[in-house]
Protein backbone atom coordinates (compact mmCIF):
# COMPACT_ATOMS: atom_id res chain seq x y z
CA UNK A 1 0.00 0.00 0.00
CA UNK A 2 1.51 2.97 -0.83
CA UNK A 3 0.62 6.56 0.59
CA UNK A 4 -1.60 8.46 -0.63
CA UNK A 5 -1.37 11.71 1.40
CA UNK A 6 1.07 13.48 3.10
CA UNK A 7 -0.07 16.16 6.32
CA UNK A 8 2.52 18.55 7.79
CA UNK A 9 1.31 19.43 11.27
CA UNK A 10 3.60 21.00 14.11
CA UNK A 11 2.23 18.36 16.77
CA UNK A 12 0.39 14.44 16.27
CA UNK A 13 -2.00 13.83 19.21
CA UNK A 14 -2.51 10.06 19.07
CA UNK A 15 -5.92 9.22 21.04
CA UNK A 16 -9.14 11.74 20.70
CA UNK A 17 -9.83 10.92 24.30
CA UNK A 18 -10.57 13.63 26.79
CA UNK A 19 -6.42 14.05 27.64
CA UNK A 20 -6.21 13.83 23.71
CA UNK A 21 -8.64 16.77 22.92
CA UNK A 22 -7.42 18.54 26.07
CA UNK A 23 -3.65 18.40 24.88
CA UNK A 24 -4.89 19.66 21.07
CA UNK A 25 -7.04 22.39 22.14
CA UNK A 26 -4.55 23.44 24.46
CA UNK A 27 -1.54 23.20 21.44
CA UNK A 28 -4.11 24.67 18.85
CA UNK A 29 -4.86 27.55 20.88
CA UNK A 30 -0.94 28.49 21.05
CA UNK A 31 -1.21 28.85 16.77
CA UNK A 32 0.51 25.38 16.69
CA UNK A 33 -1.42 23.34 14.01
CA UNK A 34 -2.13 19.83 15.32
CA UNK A 35 -3.83 16.77 13.78
CA UNK A 36 -5.49 14.07 16.44
CA UNK A 37 -5.31 10.00 15.04
CA UNK A 38 -8.38 8.54 16.55
CA UNK A 39 -8.72 4.51 15.71
CA UNK A 40 -12.41 4.69 16.61
CA UNK A 41 -15.44 6.00 14.34
CA UNK A 42 -15.56 9.16 16.51
CA UNK A 43 -13.46 11.31 18.99
CA UNK A 44 -14.66 11.60 22.56
CA UNK A 45 -12.75 8.15 24.44
CA UNK A 46 -14.49 6.84 27.34
CA UNK A 47 -15.84 9.96 28.61
CA UNK A 48 -18.40 10.70 26.12
CA UNK A 49 -19.92 7.17 27.23
CA UNK A 50 -20.34 7.68 30.67
CA UNK A 51 -23.30 8.77 32.35
CA UNK A 52 -22.39 11.21 34.72
CA UNK A 53 -18.93 11.92 36.46
CA UNK A 54 -17.93 11.41 40.14
CA UNK A 55 -17.15 13.76 42.57
CA UNK A 56 -19.33 16.39 40.79
CA UNK A 57 -22.51 14.48 39.30
CA UNK A 58 -22.32 16.63 36.12
CA UNK A 59 -23.79 14.73 32.85
CA UNK A 60 -20.49 13.42 31.45
CA UNK A 61 -21.40 13.73 27.21
CA UNK A 62 -22.78 17.27 28.17
CA UNK A 63 -19.35 18.37 29.00
CA UNK A 64 -17.43 16.35 26.57
CA UNK A 65 -19.47 16.99 23.36
CA UNK A 66 -18.17 20.82 23.64
CA UNK A 67 -15.16 20.06 23.81
CA UNK A 68 -15.39 17.41 20.90
CA UNK A 69 -16.93 20.08 18.94
CA UNK A 70 -14.74 22.89 20.38
CA UNK A 71 -11.87 20.33 18.64
CA UNK A 72 -13.61 19.91 15.35
CA UNK A 73 -14.30 23.64 14.78
CA UNK A 74 -10.81 24.36 15.31
CA UNK A 75 -8.68 25.73 12.69
CA UNK A 76 -5.77 24.59 13.57
CA UNK A 77 -7.02 20.84 14.62
CA UNK A 78 -7.59 18.10 11.76
CA UNK A 79 -8.85 14.97 12.52
CA UNK A 80 -8.94 11.72 11.44
CA UNK A 81 -11.36 9.25 13.04
CA UNK A 82 -10.91 5.16 12.14
CA UNK A 83 -7.18 5.27 11.82
CA UNK A 84 -4.54 2.88 12.86
CA UNK A 85 -1.40 4.18 13.86
CA UNK A 86 1.04 1.66 12.20
CA UNK A 87 4.56 3.46 12.91
CA UNK A 88 5.65 6.08 14.46
CA UNK A 89 9.44 7.49 14.58
CA UNK A 90 11.09 10.46 15.78
CA UNK A 91 14.63 11.73 14.60
CA UNK A 92 16.44 14.86 14.29
CA UNK A 93 13.71 17.31 15.99
CA UNK A 94 10.94 15.90 13.58
CA UNK A 95 8.15 13.07 14.25
CA UNK A 96 7.31 10.67 11.43
CA UNK A 97 3.76 8.49 11.17
CA UNK A 98 2.56 6.31 9.25
CA UNK A 99 -1.27 5.84 9.12
CA UNK A 100 -4.03 3.35 7.81
CA UNK A 101 -7.04 4.88 7.07
CA UNK A 102 -9.74 2.08 7.60
CA UNK A 103 -12.26 1.87 4.90
CA UNK A 104 -15.68 2.92 6.43
CA UNK A 105 -17.34 1.59 3.15
CA UNK A 106 -18.93 5.58 3.08
CA UNK A 107 -17.23 8.56 1.65
CA UNK A 108 -16.81 11.16 4.59
CA UNK A 109 -16.21 13.97 1.90
CA UNK A 110 -19.48 13.08 0.25
CA UNK A 111 -21.90 11.87 3.72
CA UNK A 112 -23.72 14.89 5.27
CA UNK A 113 -25.07 12.35 8.56
CA UNK A 114 -28.86 12.40 7.91
CA UNK A 115 -29.03 8.84 8.67
CA UNK A 116 -31.25 7.55 5.62
CA UNK A 117 -28.92 4.98 4.93
CA UNK A 118 -29.52 3.72 8.76
CA UNK A 119 -33.51 3.76 8.20
CA UNK A 120 -32.85 2.28 5.21
CA UNK A 121 -31.18 -0.61 6.51
CA UNK A 122 -33.02 -4.27 6.79
CA UNK A 123 -30.15 -5.53 9.25
CA UNK A 124 -30.43 -5.51 13.10
CA UNK A 125 -27.39 -5.58 15.05
CA UNK A 126 -26.52 -5.32 19.10
CA UNK A 127 -25.48 -1.91 19.65
CA UNK A 128 -21.68 -1.76 20.85
CA UNK A 129 -22.10 1.42 21.59
CA UNK A 130 -25.37 0.70 24.49
CA UNK A 131 -23.38 -2.23 25.65
CA UNK A 132 -24.80 -4.57 23.05
CA UNK A 133 -28.21 -4.07 25.16
CA UNK A 134 -30.05 -2.37 22.67
CA UNK A 135 -30.45 -3.02 18.89
CA UNK A 136 -28.43 -0.64 15.64
CA UNK A 137 -28.18 -1.65 11.73
CA UNK A 138 -25.30 -2.77 10.00
CA UNK A 139 -24.89 0.88 8.46
CA UNK A 140 -24.98 3.90 10.88
CA UNK A 141 -23.54 6.94 12.60
CA UNK A 142 -22.27 5.34 15.79
CA UNK A 143 -24.34 7.51 18.14
CA UNK A 144 -26.44 10.63 18.61
CA UNK A 145 -23.35 13.24 19.28
CA UNK A 146 -20.55 11.28 17.66
CA UNK A 147 -17.53 13.80 16.00
CA UNK A 148 -17.38 13.51 13.29
CA UNK A 149 -21.12 12.77 11.89
CA UNK A 150 -20.59 10.13 9.02
CA UNK A 151 -21.81 7.16 8.71
CA UNK A 152 -20.05 3.39 8.59
CA UNK A 153 -21.06 -0.21 7.40
CA UNK A 154 -20.02 -3.32 9.35
CA UNK A 155 -19.15 -5.68 6.91
CA UNK A 156 -19.28 -8.36 9.52
CA UNK A 157 -23.16 -7.79 9.33
CA UNK A 158 -23.66 -6.04 5.55
CA UNK A 159 -25.62 -8.17 3.03
CA UNK A 160 -25.17 -6.06 0.43
CA UNK A 161 -28.43 -6.03 -0.23
CA UNK A 162 -28.33 -1.91 -1.93
CA UNK A 163 -30.51 -0.35 0.15
CA UNK A 164 -28.65 2.22 2.37
CA UNK A 165 -26.93 3.29 -1.34
CA UNK A 166 -29.96 3.22 -2.84
CA UNK A 167 -31.32 5.42 0.00
CA UNK A 168 -28.25 7.83 0.15
CA UNK A 169 -29.12 11.50 -1.32
CA UNK A 170 -25.36 12.23 -2.05
CA UNK A 171 -24.08 8.69 -3.23
CA UNK A 172 -21.76 8.34 -0.09
CA UNK A 173 -21.95 4.95 0.03
CA UNK A 174 -19.60 3.15 -1.01
CA UNK A 175 -19.06 -0.82 -1.10
CA UNK A 176 -15.06 -0.81 -2.35
CA UNK A 177 -13.78 1.74 -0.35
CA UNK A 178 -10.51 0.36 0.64
CA UNK A 179 -7.94 0.83 3.25
CA UNK A 180 -5.38 4.19 2.74
CA UNK A 181 -2.25 5.30 3.93
CA UNK A 182 -1.23 8.58 5.12
CA UNK A 183 2.14 9.97 5.93
CA UNK A 184 2.16 12.80 8.74
CA UNK A 185 5.29 14.55 9.30
CA UNK A 186 5.00 16.56 12.46
CA UNK A 187 7.48 18.30 15.04
CA UNK A 188 6.02 16.59 18.26
CA UNK A 189 3.89 13.83 19.06
CA UNK A 190 1.52 13.13 22.10
CA UNK A 191 0.15 9.52 23.11
CA UNK A 192 -2.83 9.68 24.80
CA UNK A 193 -4.09 6.21 23.81
CA UNK A 194 -6.40 5.68 27.02
CA UNK A 195 -7.51 2.19 28.82
CA UNK A 196 -9.16 -0.38 28.06
CA UNK A 197 -11.25 -2.75 30.46
CA UNK A 198 -10.38 -6.32 31.47
CA UNK A 199 -13.50 -8.84 30.49
CA UNK A 200 -15.41 -10.96 32.64
CA UNK A 201 -14.16 -13.69 30.47
CA UNK A 202 -11.12 -14.22 32.17
CA UNK A 203 -12.71 -15.16 35.71
CA UNK A 204 -14.60 -18.41 35.98
CA UNK A 205 -15.40 -17.67 39.54
CA UNK A 206 -17.60 -14.33 38.13
CA UNK A 207 -19.05 -17.03 35.30
CA UNK A 208 -16.60 -15.95 32.73
CA UNK A 209 -18.86 -13.70 30.75
CA UNK A 210 -22.03 -16.28 31.16
CA UNK A 211 -24.39 -15.40 33.89
CA UNK A 212 -26.69 -13.10 31.93
CA UNK A 213 -27.38 -10.60 35.12
CA UNK A 214 -23.63 -10.01 35.69
CA UNK A 215 -22.76 -7.01 33.58
CA UNK A 216 -19.43 -4.62 33.57
CA UNK A 217 -19.04 -1.05 35.09
CA UNK A 218 -19.44 0.11 31.23
CA UNK A 219 -22.48 -1.38 30.51
CA UNK A 220 -23.79 0.09 33.64
CA UNK A 221 -22.65 3.50 32.97
CA UNK A 222 -24.76 2.79 29.40
CA UNK A 223 -27.84 1.87 31.45
CA UNK A 224 -27.72 4.93 33.77
CA UNK A 225 -27.07 7.58 30.94
CA UNK A 226 -29.44 9.87 29.71
CA UNK A 227 -29.30 8.40 26.18
CA UNK A 228 -29.24 4.65 27.65
CA UNK A 229 -30.99 1.72 25.92
CA UNK A 230 -34.13 1.45 28.09
CA UNK A 231 -34.21 5.27 29.39
CA UNK A 232 -34.92 3.75 32.64
CA UNK A 233 -32.68 0.88 34.93
CA UNK A 234 -33.98 -2.33 33.65
CA UNK A 235 -31.61 -5.74 34.00
CA UNK A 236 -30.77 -7.03 30.71
CA UNK A 237 -31.81 -10.41 30.88
CA UNK A 238 -35.66 -10.13 31.23
CA UNK A 239 -36.43 -5.94 31.32
CA UNK A 240 -37.02 -6.67 35.05
CA UNK A 241 -36.86 -3.64 37.45
CA UNK A 242 -33.76 -4.39 39.87
CA UNK A 243 -34.63 -4.81 43.66
CA UNK A 244 -31.16 -5.38 44.93
CA UNK A 245 -27.95 -4.42 43.05
CA UNK A 246 -24.66 -5.16 44.20
CA UNK A 247 -21.25 -3.85 43.23
CA UNK A 248 -17.91 -6.49 42.97
CA UNK A 249 -15.15 -4.20 43.72
CA UNK A 250 -11.41 -5.39 42.30
CA UNK A 251 -13.04 -8.13 39.90
CA UNK A 252 -9.67 -7.39 37.53
CA UNK A 253 -7.07 -5.49 39.23
CA UNK A 254 -5.05 -6.15 42.40
CA UNK A 255 -5.65 -10.23 41.13
CA UNK A 256 -2.25 -11.97 39.54
CA UNK A 257 -4.54 -14.34 37.66
CA UNK A 258 -5.77 -11.29 35.92
CA UNK A 259 -2.07 -9.95 34.84
CA UNK A 260 -3.29 -6.80 36.20
CA UNK A 261 -1.87 -6.85 39.89
CA UNK A 262 -1.94 -2.70 40.15
CA UNK A 263 -4.65 -0.96 41.55
CA UNK A 264 -7.43 0.46 38.59
CA UNK A 265 -7.43 3.37 41.15
CA UNK A 266 -10.89 4.80 39.57
CA UNK A 267 -13.38 1.64 40.20
CA UNK A 268 -14.02 2.50 43.86
CA UNK A 269 -15.31 6.11 42.89
CA UNK A 270 -17.12 5.06 39.81
CA UNK A 271 -18.69 2.25 41.70
CA UNK A 272 -19.89 4.94 44.54
CA UNK A 273 -20.84 6.91 42.07
CA UNK A 274 -22.96 4.30 39.90
CA UNK A 275 -24.40 3.27 43.48
CA UNK A 276 -25.85 6.75 43.85
CA UNK A 277 -27.31 7.50 40.85
CA UNK A 278 -29.24 3.98 41.34
CA UNK A 279 -30.59 4.89 44.49
CA UNK A 280 -32.03 8.26 42.77
CA UNK A 281 -33.68 5.94 40.17
CA UNK A 282 -34.51 3.33 42.30
CA UNK A 283 -35.13 4.28 45.48
CA UNK A 284 -36.85 1.12 47.25
CA UNK A 285 -33.62 -1.06 45.99
CA UNK A 286 -30.61 -1.89 48.02
CA UNK A 287 -27.46 -1.58 46.88
CA UNK A 288 -24.47 -3.30 48.23
CA UNK A 289 -20.68 -2.63 47.51
CA UNK A 290 -18.24 -5.31 48.33
CA UNK A 291 -14.78 -3.98 48.63
CA UNK A 292 -11.33 -4.73 49.66
CA UNK A 293 -10.64 -1.14 50.16
CA UNK A 294 -11.99 2.17 49.41
CA UNK A 295 -9.51 4.78 47.61
CA UNK A 296 -11.52 7.77 47.81
CA UNK A 297 -8.28 9.79 46.58
CA UNK A 298 -8.76 12.98 45.24
CA UNK A 299 -10.01 15.70 46.33
CA UNK A 300 -13.75 15.96 47.52
CA UNK A 301 -13.83 11.96 47.22
CA UNK A 302 -14.19 11.25 50.61
CA UNK A 303 -16.79 13.52 51.34
CA UNK A 304 -18.50 11.80 48.25
CA UNK A 305 -18.32 8.26 49.90
CA UNK A 306 -19.74 9.54 53.17
CA UNK A 307 -22.40 11.08 51.16
CA UNK A 308 -23.10 7.63 49.86
CA UNK A 309 -22.84 5.74 52.63
CA UNK A 310 -25.39 8.81 54.30
CA UNK A 311 -27.45 7.82 51.31
CA UNK A 312 -27.85 4.26 52.66
CA UNK A 313 -25.77 2.65 50.24
CA UNK A 314 -24.35 -0.57 52.04
CA UNK A 315 -20.61 -1.23 51.85
CA UNK A 316 -19.38 -4.91 52.51
CA UNK A 317 -15.57 -5.17 53.37
CA UNK A 318 -14.85 -8.06 51.87
CA UNK A 319 -13.50 -10.49 48.80
CA UNK A 320 -16.26 -11.92 46.64
CA UNK A 321 -14.96 -15.46 45.80
CA UNK A 322 -17.62 -16.60 43.40
CA UNK A 323 -20.87 -15.96 41.52
CA UNK A 324 -23.24 -18.26 40.87
CA UNK A 325 -26.79 -17.96 38.62
CA UNK A 326 -29.90 -18.65 40.31
CA UNK A 327 -33.27 -19.41 39.17
CA UNK A 328 -35.39 -16.18 37.82
CA UNK A 329 -32.25 -14.56 37.09
CA UNK A 330 -31.36 -13.43 40.51
CA UNK A 331 -27.45 -14.02 41.53
CA UNK A 332 -25.56 -15.66 44.72
CA UNK A 333 -22.82 -13.52 45.53
CA UNK A 334 -20.55 -15.86 48.01
CA UNK A 335 -18.16 -13.86 49.68
CA UNK A 336 -16.06 -13.55 53.08
CA UNK A 337 -16.71 -10.44 55.23
CA UNK A 338 -14.19 -8.87 57.34
CA UNK A 339 -16.41 -8.63 60.16
CA UNK A 340 -18.34 -11.59 59.19
CA UNK A 341 -18.21 -15.50 60.52
CA UNK A 342 -16.83 -17.33 57.24
CA UNK A 343 -18.60 -17.65 53.99
CA UNK A 344 -21.62 -16.27 53.16
CA UNK A 345 -24.19 -15.81 50.36
CA UNK A 346 -26.65 -13.06 49.21
CA UNK A 347 -28.86 -13.19 46.43
CA UNK A 348 -28.89 -9.69 44.31
CA UNK A 349 -30.94 -9.39 41.22
CA UNK A 350 -28.24 -7.84 39.23
CA UNK A 351 -24.37 -7.30 39.58
CA UNK A 352 -22.13 -5.21 38.16
CA UNK A 353 -18.43 -5.92 38.00
CA UNK A 354 -15.31 -3.37 38.40
CA UNK A 355 -13.28 -5.11 36.31
CA UNK A 356 -9.35 -4.30 35.61
CA UNK A 357 -7.79 -1.07 33.75
CA UNK A 358 -5.26 -1.96 31.12
CA UNK A 359 -3.87 -0.29 28.04
CA UNK A 360 -5.47 0.41 25.25
CA UNK A 361 -2.62 0.49 23.22
CA UNK A 362 1.05 -0.99 23.09
CA UNK A 363 3.90 0.57 21.00
CA UNK A 364 5.77 -2.93 20.56
CA UNK A 365 6.06 -2.82 16.78
CA UNK A 366 5.29 0.95 16.25
CA UNK A 367 7.43 3.05 17.98
CA UNK A 368 10.57 2.73 20.43
CA UNK A 369 8.73 4.36 23.18
CA UNK A 370 8.90 1.83 26.41
CA UNK A 371 6.56 0.63 28.74
CA UNK A 372 6.59 -0.07 32.06
CA UNK A 373 5.98 -3.19 33.97
CA UNK A 374 2.32 -2.65 34.10
CA UNK A 375 2.46 -2.64 30.19
CA UNK A 376 1.34 1.26 30.29
CA UNK A 377 3.41 4.07 28.58
CA UNK A 378 6.69 4.91 30.96
CA UNK A 379 6.88 8.17 32.44
CA UNK A 380 10.89 8.84 32.27
CA UNK A 381 10.84 11.59 35.32
CA UNK A 382 7.74 10.31 37.59
CA UNK A 383 8.17 12.93 39.67
CA UNK A 384 9.53 15.83 37.46
CA UNK A 385 8.06 15.47 34.42
CA UNK A 386 5.43 12.32 34.04
CA UNK A 387 4.38 13.60 30.44
CA UNK A 388 8.28 12.48 29.03
CA UNK A 389 8.66 9.14 27.13
CA UNK A 390 11.84 7.66 26.75
CA UNK A 391 11.60 8.87 22.46
CA UNK A 392 12.90 12.55 22.28
CA UNK A 393 9.85 14.52 21.01
CA UNK A 394 7.11 12.22 22.06
CA UNK A 395 5.20 12.76 25.36
CA UNK A 396 2.28 10.46 27.05
CA UNK A 397 -0.90 12.11 28.27
CA UNK A 398 -3.80 10.89 30.45
CA UNK A 399 -4.76 6.62 30.67
CA UNK A 400 -2.02 6.38 28.71
CA UNK A 401 0.17 6.29 31.26
CA UNK A 402 -1.21 4.47 33.63
CA UNK A 403 -5.00 4.58 35.41
CA UNK A 404 -6.17 7.87 35.69
CA UNK A 405 -9.14 9.78 36.38
CA UNK A 406 -10.66 12.84 34.35
CA UNK A 407 -9.36 15.41 36.30
CA UNK A 408 -5.37 13.99 36.58
CA UNK A 409 -6.03 13.04 32.65
CA UNK A 410 -6.97 16.94 31.70
CA UNK A 411 -4.60 18.14 33.91
CA UNK A 412 -1.99 15.94 32.84
CA UNK A 413 -2.99 16.46 28.93
CA UNK A 414 -2.09 20.28 29.92
CA UNK A 415 1.13 19.28 31.01
CA UNK A 416 1.58 17.07 27.88
CA UNK A 417 0.63 20.29 25.68
CA UNK A 418 3.42 22.67 27.67
CA UNK A 419 6.13 20.32 27.41
CA UNK A 420 5.30 19.55 23.41
CA UNK A 421 4.90 23.66 23.29
CA UNK A 422 8.70 24.18 24.71
CA UNK A 423 9.97 21.23 22.61
CA UNK A 424 8.73 23.03 19.27
CA UNK A 425 9.98 26.20 20.25
CA UNK A 426 13.56 24.91 21.52
CA UNK A 427 14.20 22.87 18.25
CA UNK A 428 13.03 25.35 15.77
CA UNK A 429 15.15 27.56 17.48
CA UNK A 430 17.90 25.38 17.05
CA UNK A 431 17.30 24.44 13.79
CA UNK A 432 17.28 28.68 13.72
C1 LIG B 1 -17.04 2.58 34.11
C2 LIG B 1 -16.18 3.81 34.21
C3 LIG B 1 -16.67 4.96 34.80
C4 LIG B 1 -15.85 6.09 34.97
N1 LIG B 1 -16.35 7.18 35.59
C5 LIG B 1 -15.54 8.26 35.83
C6 LIG B 1 -16.03 9.41 36.52
O1 LIG B 1 -17.20 9.49 36.88
N2 LIG B 1 -15.15 10.44 36.77
C7 LIG B 1 -13.82 10.37 36.40
O2 LIG B 1 -13.06 11.29 36.71
N3 LIG B 1 -13.36 9.30 35.70
C8 LIG B 1 -14.18 8.26 35.40
N4 LIG B 1 -13.71 7.18 34.69
C9 LIG B 1 -12.32 7.25 34.15
C10 LIG B 1 -12.29 8.01 32.79
O3 LIG B 1 -12.97 7.23 31.84
C11 LIG B 1 -10.83 8.25 32.38
O4 LIG B 1 -10.24 9.11 33.33
C12 LIG B 1 -10.71 8.95 31.01
O5 LIG B 1 -11.50 8.31 30.05
C13 LIG B 1 -9.25 8.94 30.56
O6 LIG B 1 -9.18 9.64 29.34
P1 LIG B 1 -8.08 9.30 28.22
O7 LIG B 1 -8.30 10.26 27.13
O8 LIG B 1 -6.76 9.23 28.86
O9 LIG B 1 -8.41 7.81 27.72
P2 LIG B 1 -9.64 7.23 26.88
O10 LIG B 1 -10.93 7.79 27.32
O11 LIG B 1 -9.46 5.74 26.95
O12 LIG B 1 -9.37 7.72 25.39
C14 LIG B 1 -8.30 7.20 24.63
C15 LIG B 1 -8.63 7.33 23.16
O13 LIG B 1 -7.50 6.91 22.41
C16 LIG B 1 -7.93 6.09 21.33
N5 LIG B 1 -6.82 5.21 20.94
C17 LIG B 1 -6.27 4.18 21.63
N6 LIG B 1 -5.26 3.65 20.94
C18 LIG B 1 -5.16 4.34 19.78
C19 LIG B 1 -4.30 4.24 18.64
N7 LIG B 1 -3.32 3.33 18.55
N8 LIG B 1 -4.47 5.11 17.62
C20 LIG B 1 -5.46 6.06 17.69
N9 LIG B 1 -6.30 6.19 18.75
C21 LIG B 1 -6.15 5.34 19.77
C22 LIG B 1 -9.12 5.34 21.91
O14 LIG B 1 -9.96 4.84 20.89
C23 LIG B 1 -9.79 6.44 22.75
O15 LIG B 1 -10.71 7.20 21.98
C24 LIG B 1 -14.50 6.06 34.50
C25 LIG B 1 -14.03 4.91 33.86
C26 LIG B 1 -14.85 3.80 33.72
C27 LIG B 1 -14.31 2.56 33.05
Amino acid sequence: MTSERTIRCDALVVGGGIAGLQAALDLADQDFSVVIVERDLSIGGKMIRLSKVFPTLDCSSCITTPKMASAAHHDNITILTWCELRALESANGAVTAQVTAMPRFVDEEKCIGCRKCEYACPVLVPDPEQGGFSATRAIRIPFSNAIPQVAALDPDNCMLCGRCARACPTGAVDYLQQPREITINAGTAILATGFEMTGPEGKPQYGNGTIPNVITALQMERILAPHGPYNRVLRPMDGMEPDSIAFVQCAGSRDLSMGVPYCSRFCCMYAIKQAMLLSGALPLADIVIYYMDIRAFGKGYEQFYQTAKAMGIQFVKGKVARLQAQDGGAVAVHYEAQEGDGVSVDSHDLVVLSMGVVPHWSPAGICEVSTADDHFIRSVQPSLSPVRTDLEGVFVAGAASGPKDIVDSIAEAGAAAMEASNYLTTVSRQQG
